[in-house]
């Protein structure tokens, strides 16, 4: 295959299944956004009532602004939701409300992968600072002066990118196991009838695939680089 044939492989559909991924998300939540669940709790109590079912009293439930930006942090025990899922009915606020619940039932109960998530987070933090400076410096260095830098450069960036795809790779257990126990509770604790499901199954399906878009993205990169890599020690 061609450079440029690899670049559209590694980098360019990767790069256009996380646009896809992006729309995808955000059309199934402004959908389900607008569905009223029947029972018509809250998307806080819905969180509430999951993680008081598995025995959990010490996190908080906070409402943060923004758009999806919901999440839960382990080190603050804190399940933070948006606006809309905070406060809303929807089976999408419902969906996503209790989603974070299931990461807060991960942190409880030691879900491993939820640990080795969160101490590959630090690394990946400096890897993802360092990456494209380190990358987009190698490349120019190798193609114009063909130096040793250059190269050494490109390893730097390699690893950063391993280490970001791993994390990338480890997260996607986390999701799906939250969304697993999102479902499961839902309807074990009576929040949602079965007929419902199918928007929570449609927001947290387009939820999980923006994280698999993320991984694809970074396997590509790491793929590429380490191409270019293999073809400079040939020469
Ligand atoms: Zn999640």
């Amino acid at each position: 295959m061609s450079g440029i044939g690899i670049w559209i492989v590694l980098i360019i559909i990767p790069m256009l299944f996380g646009l896809y991924a992006q729309a995808k998300i955000r059309s199934a939540y402004s959908k389900n956004v607008r569905i009223g669940s029947r029972g018509g709790i809250t998307g806080r109590e819905a969180a509430e009532a999951v993680i008081r079912s598995a025995g959990i009293t010490d996190v908080k439930i906070v409402e943060v602004p923004g758009e999806l930006t919901d999440h839960y942090n382990p080190l603050t025990k804190t399940l933070a939701l948006s606006a809309p899922n905070y406060r809303g009915h929807s089976l999408a606020a419902l969906g996503v409300a209790a989603h974070e619940a299931g990461h807060a039932i991960q942190h409880k109960v030691g879900y491993a992968m939820m640990s080795v998530r969160q101490t590959l987070a630090p690394a990946t933090q400096i890897a993802a600072g360092v990456s494209n400076f380190v990358i987009i410096g190698g490349i120019v260095l190798l193609s114009y002066a063909g130096s040793a830098l250059g190269y050494n450069l490109l390893v730097i960036g390699a690893i950063a990118l391993a280490v970001i795809c791993l994390f990338h790779l480890v997260t996607l257990p986390v999701e799906f196991d939250a969304s697993r126990r999102a479902k499961e509770q839902l309807v074990g604790l009576g929040i949602l009838d079965r007929d419902e499901m199918r928007g929570v199954n449609e927001t947290l399906g387009a939820a999980a695939l923006t994280y698999v878009a993320a991984f694809v993205a970074a396997l590509g990169s790491l793929l590429h680089i380490l191409l270019i890599l293999a073809g400079n020690r040939r020469d």
